[in-house]
């Protein structure tokens, strides 16, 4: 099974990473939930040391790090994550992205957008494609690994 994640929400570009590369990614403010990850097995990733005594505590999975390519490093563990619109997650929402068809897709994404592939949030509806987020993230997984 896929890791699934609780981030810290000081970590936020870390938790939009993770759901870009299709990791099931939560928010945590101030260890909220944090009894929901022991049960469920969600991975706590946070620099917070109050919040780390806390997990250990309830014996949750954690990773840290001072920087966001330390932590980024130590959750991917040295393997090439797959980059691509198919199996990503909503960065704003961590709600599944299904293909949007072309026609409804121009019609919702912003004028000059010229892809030809794009896929919607089935939570809240917001229309992704494969461009410079994707690219960006996949030359950073490269400098992670
Ligand atoms: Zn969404």
């Amino acid at each position: 099974m896929e890791p699934r994640y609780l981030v810290d929400a000081m970590l936020g570009n870390v938790a939009r990473k993770l759901r870009m590369l299709g990791y099931d990614t939560e928010y945590t403010a101030d260890g909220a939930s944090l009894e929901g990850a022991a049960s469920s097995g969600r991975i706590l990733v946070t620099k917070n040391s109050a919040l780390l005594r806390r997990a250990a505590r309830l014996h949750v999975t954690t990773i840290t790090g001072d920087a966001e390519h330390t932590i980024m490093r130590r959750l991917l563990r040295g393997h090439m994550p797959t980059v691509s619109g198919e199996r990503a997650r909503c960065a704003i929402c961590n709600g599944a992205t299904e293909e949007v068809p072309l026609r409804e897709a121009l019609d919702r994404a912003p004028p000059g957008i010229m892809h030809t592939k794009f896929w919607g949030c089935v939570s809240c509806g917001h229309l992704y494609w494969e461009g410079t987020h994707m690219d960006r993230l996949r030359e950073a997984a490269r400098d992670w690994i």
